[in-house]
């Protein structure tokens, strides 16, 4: 008699995916100070979070192994909807101080890994 496993597909076991992890960097000095006077125009800036894969060659703890880390410095935001503008723009998703949206990016700047250049 057939039973119901039978009529099942089968299943094989495959790799588990997981998802990617995104960590926000620590800043050099010269980062520092470059937040600082922006933000020192009532701005917010935002430090963008990095990939991170341990298992990745060259990998950094800081950086994820991309030996730089980039700063965004806001000029506009954040709006509900996408702005139309020409400048680049970047999703927020909020910390308590900068609200949930859409923020026009007025320049972003990168800076090496203080991490990697130690
Ligand atoms: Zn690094």
């Amino acid at each position: 008699m057939a039973k119901i496993q039978d009529y099942l597909p089968k299943i094989e076991a495959t790799s588990v995916k997981v998802a990617p992890t995104y960590v926000t960097p620590y800043l050099s000095d010269d980062a520092k100070r470059a937040a600082r006077d922006h933000k020192a125009k009532g701005k917010p800036v935002f430090i963008k979070a990095m990939q991170h894969n341990p298992n990745t060659a060259g990998y950094c703890k800081n950086c994820g192994g991309g030996r730089f880390i980039l700063l965004n410095m806001i000029d506009a935001g954040p709006f509900k909807d996408v702005p139309g503008t020409k400048k680049s723009i970047t999703w927020f998703d909020g910390d308590g101080i900068n609200g949930v949206g859409w923020y026009i990016i007025e320049r972003s700047a990168t800076f090496p890994c203080p991490e990697c250049v130690k």
